[in-house]
C-alpha cells in the first residue's frame, strides 16, 4: 500500500515527486516518459531563472534533481484505469495493479494533430502547437493560425502585435470562440480570416515555406514562415473513468487540486487550470503534492 502513486513524469510530475520525496512519503512514479511535452519544446524562453534553455536539457534537469533522491520511477509502464475502493485506490498498468491510499494524476495532453502532408516533417521547423511558447520566434514574419475557435483566436492575437501577417484559416463558415476577441481579430489591420477554408498541407525545405489549403473548392497557397495548430487539445485523462471532467475531457480540480473522488488529485495540463505552461504545471505539482500529503494526515485509514 502505498501513500501516493504519481501518473506521469512531465514538470507537473517531477515536481510532485521532489516534493513527496522531500516529505518522505511512500511513492511511486508510473509513466510513458519522462520530461512530457517540456522535453518536445525547441526553446524554452519563459521558465524563471533561465533565460534559454532547450526543452530537452530543462526536461533533463528536472530527471536530474527528481533522481537526488531514492524514488521508483517505472517508465514505460502507462496507466490504464484508476479505480477508487473506499480509502483504498487501485491503479492498473498493463503490467501489475497497485494500491495506494492517494494518487496524483499528471498525466499532461497532447495536440490535437492536423493529420495533413508535411505536419510531421515540419513539427518544431515552423509548425508548432503553441503561440505562447513559440510565437515570439516568428516577430516580423508571416504565420498562419489554423483553427476558429477560442485557442486560435488567443493565438492569433498575441502574434499580430508582432508577426507582419497573420492569416487565420477556419474551416467553419465563421469564427468561433468570444465575440470580443472576434472583434478584435477582425480589427486588427496586419490579420485576415479564411473562413470555410480545409488546410491541405504544410510545404518548405528545411523549414515551413508555405501552407496549402481548398477553400470553396478553390486550391490556395499562402507563403508563411510559420503555422500555428490551434484545433485543440486532447488531455491524456481518458484511463480515470471516475473523475469529473469538463466536456473537453480536463480534469476538474480545484485551487487545492481536488478532483471529485477522494484521494485524488490532479495537476498540470491534464486539469481544468487556465494556460498550459511549464511553471505552471510544475507549480501544480506541488500544490496537489502537499495537498495529497495534508489529506494523508487529516485521515485515519
Ligand atoms: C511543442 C511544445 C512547446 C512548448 N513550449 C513551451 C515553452 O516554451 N514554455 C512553456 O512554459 N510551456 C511550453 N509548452 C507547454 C508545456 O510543455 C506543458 O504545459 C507542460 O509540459 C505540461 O506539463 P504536465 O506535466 O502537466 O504534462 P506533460 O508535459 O504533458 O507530461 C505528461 C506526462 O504524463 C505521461 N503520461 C501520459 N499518459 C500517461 C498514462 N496513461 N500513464 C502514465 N503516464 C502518462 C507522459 O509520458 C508525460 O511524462 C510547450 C508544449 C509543446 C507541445
Amino acid at each position: 500500500m502505498y501513500d501516493l502513486i504519481i501518473i506521469g513524469a512531465g514538470p507537473a510530475g517531477i515536481t510532485a515527486a521532489v516534493y513527496a520525496a522531500r516529505k518522505k512519503m511512500q511513492f511511486l512514479v508510473l509513466t510513458q516518459d519522462i520530461g512530457g511535452q517540456a522535453a518536445w519544446s525547441a526553446d524554452v524562453e519563459n521558465y524563471t531563472g533561465y533565460q534559454l534553455i532547450t526543452g530537452a536539457d530543462l526536461a533533463r534537469r528536472f530527471e536530474e534533481h527528481m533522481r537526488q533522491y531514492a524514488i521508483a520511477v517505472h517508465e514505460q509502464e502507462p496507466v490504464e484505469s484508476v479505480v477508487a475502493e473506499g480509502y483504498r485506490i487501485v491503479v492498473r498498468t498493463a503490467r501489475a495493479a497497485y494500491e495506494t491510499r492517494t494518487v496524483i494524476i499528471a498525466s499532461g495532453k497532447r495536440s490535437r494533430e492536423l493529420g495533413v502532408p508535411g505536419e510531421k516533417e515540419f513539427r518544431n521547423r515552423g509548425l508548432t502547437y503553441c503561440a505562447t511558447c513559440d510565437g515570439p520566434l516568428f516577430a516580423k514574419k508571416d504565420v498562419a493560425v489554423i483553427g476558429g475557435g477560442n485557442s486560435a483566436l488567443d493565438a492569433a492575437l498575441q502574434l499580430v502585435r508582432f508577426c507582419s501577417r497573420v492569416y487565420v484559416i477556419n474551416d467553419a463558415p465563421r469564427l468561433g470562440g468570444d465575440e470580443i476577441a472576434q472583434d478584435k481579430l477582425l480589427e486588427a489591420k496586419n490579420a485576415q480570416v479564411f473562413n470555410n477554408a480545409r488546410v491541405t498541407g504544410i510545404e518548405g525545405d528545411k523549414f515551413v515555406k508555405a501552407v496549402t489549403m481548398r477553400q470553396e473548392g478553390a486550391r490556395r497557397r499562402l507563403d508563411v514562415q510559420g503555422v500555428f495548430v490551434e484545433i485543440g487539445l486532447l488531455p491524456n485523462s481518458g484511463f480515470a473513468k471516475e473523475v469529473g471532467k469538463n466536456e473537453s475531457g480536463e480534469i476538474i480540480v480545484d485551487c487545492s487540486n481536488t478532483t471529485s473522488v477522494p484521494g485524488v488529485f490532479a495537476a498540470g495540463d491534464v486539469t481544468t487550470v487556465p494556460e498550459k505552461q511549464i511553471i505552471i504545471a510544475a507549480g501544480e505539482g506541488a500544490k496537489a503534492c502537499l495537498t495529497a500529503f495534508r489529506y494523508l494526515n487529516q485521515h485515519r485509514f
